[in-house]
């Protein structure tokens, strides 16, 4: 479809009445930081305001009976290509759909469809896909609500999973692959780069080859979808690897203010459209003032996002020469030569702003790092726009079993921290004087 087309009808799956979808000037494409500003709004159709006002409305009213009838096909999946009207606010909405077009630009992906978290985005994805006697293969870690989700939830339904470690060659992820194979249906191949908490990188393009060697054969290739959630947009694009669906906790940096909880999920319509039927089934669409939220957010991602990233380098810097300080889990410090970076370099175009720092000692040296913090706040989550730490093994990881934690890197002595906006002077002096308490 052409943008003119795409003006006058809507794009398929979006229903809204909409211009404005112009992404070039002349021969010039632009920036999805530029195009944040406007893109998929036209302010003549809500009376000249100049921003998106916040539709509260739970359902639309259809010029008539026949339209309201084309409406529902693409709705119900009758017609394919999703609705061509709004409908209903458990599947659409205007602010809704501006934000999804926006999220899109940012991977150029054909479209992206936005939830009430991010755990609502992995849940409505993986029901989209499994049925009893699947499996599901995984790199590891993944944030423990989707190994929960995972192995206990889906396990329920009669779904199993097999495992390969984040940094797998492409030999290892092609056995894990075949033995899958001899389970059942392999439905998804689902990874998480950087994985939380260790920031171990994912090699996408070794799992694109593994799929296609060992899977290659098979009428429907499961789909290999990427939780992009501690770089992306910015720092990775996993599709450039060959995700097919990347999802995103928009809570994160994406919200970028600790003020919301939301997810994404990008992709290409084909892919989207078996994980829009099922959002449209069980209504795990965000709101529409959390989409509102969103779309001002989306104006200052990349301001915000370089300029955590900057402040990370600097405090990492100082951390990696403390004498209390371990290690440094920070991806701009990997070793050329090794695996990780070997991936680093071919997936990502800079290292964000979640690190890992390993203090030398044991659970209590970590503890008193984190009390001792005076500026940086000890609250789990990332990606906002203030710094934030918190103990991965003791409060998000805390239902993971020790042999596992322990096999995953998951230890005692790992404070995650995530740098946000402030000046790094000011966070470099609270680090200092946290670790001299220590
Ligand atoms: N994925 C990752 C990597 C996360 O870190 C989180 C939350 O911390 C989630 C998914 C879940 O997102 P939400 O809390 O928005 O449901």
């Amino acid at each position: 479809m052409n943008e003119d087309e795409a003006t006058m009808t809507g794009v398929p799956g979006r229903g809204r009445k909409m211009a404005n979808q112009t992404t070039s000037i002349g021969n010039r494409r632009l920036h999805p930081s530029t195009l944040m500003m406007g893109h998929g709004y036209d302010p003549t159709l809500s009376e000249g305001a100049l921003k998106p006002p916040i539709f509260l409305t739970s359902t639309f009213v259809f010029e008539s009976a026949a339209e309201g009838k084309r409406f529902f096909e693409g709705v119900t999946g009758v017609r394919p290509g999703g609705s061509e009207g709004l409908v209903y606010g458990r599947f659409n909405g205007p602010g809704q759909e501006i934000l999804e077009d926006r999220l899109a630009l940012w991977e150029d992906a054909e479209e992206a469809l936005t939830f009430s978290s991010g755990m609502s985005a992995i849940a409505t994805v993986f029901l989209a896909l499994v049925k009893p006697g699947d499996v599901i293969v995984h790199s590891a870690p993944l944030y423990a609500a989707t190994e929960t989700l995972i192995g206990r939830i889906l396990g329920k339904l009669g779904v199993t999973w097999l495992d390969f470690p984040a940094g797998a060659t492409g030999e290892e992820i092609e056995a894990v692959i075949t033995a899958a194979k001899t389970k059942g249906r392999i439905a998804a191949i689902y990874l998480e780069s950087p994985a939380n908490p260790t920031n171990a990188l994912v090699d996408v393009e070794a799992v694109y080859a593994a799929r296609a060697k060992v899977l290659g054969g098979e009428d429907e290739l499961p789909p290999i979808i990427i939780d992009n959630t501690f770089l992306g947009p910015l720092g990775a694009q996993p599709a450039k690897q060959g995700a097919d669906l990347v999802i995103y906790s928009l809570t994160k940096y994406v919200g970028g203010h600790s003020d919301l909880v939301a997810g994404g999920c990008v992709g290409s319509a084909k892919a989207m459209l078996p994980v829009r039927m099922m959002r449209n089934t069980i209504g795990t669409i965000t709101d529409p003032h959390t989409a509102w939220m969103l779309l001002r957010s989306l104006e200052t991602l990349e301001l915000r996002m370089s300029r955590a990233g900057e402040n990370a380098a600097k405090v990492c810097a100082m951390l990696r020469n403390h004498p209390k300080v371990e290690r440094v889990g920070y991806l701009g410090f990997l070793e050329p030569g090794t695996r990780q970076h070997d991936i680093y370099t071919r997936h990502c175009v800079g290292a964000g702003s979640t690190f890992s720092v390993i203090v030398k000692g044991g659970e209590a040296e970590a503890f008193r790092l984190l009390d001792n913090l005076k500026l940086v706040k000890l609250a789990v989550s990332l990606g906002g726009t203030e710094s934030l730490a918190s103990h991965p093994a003791a409060m998000t990881h805390l239902s993971v079993p020790a042999a596992r934690k322990a096999e995953l890197g998951i230890t005692d002595t790992l404070v995650r921290v995530s740098i946000g906006v402030e000046h790094p002077d000011d966070l470099i002096a609270d680090f200092e004087q946290a670790l001299d308490a220590v």
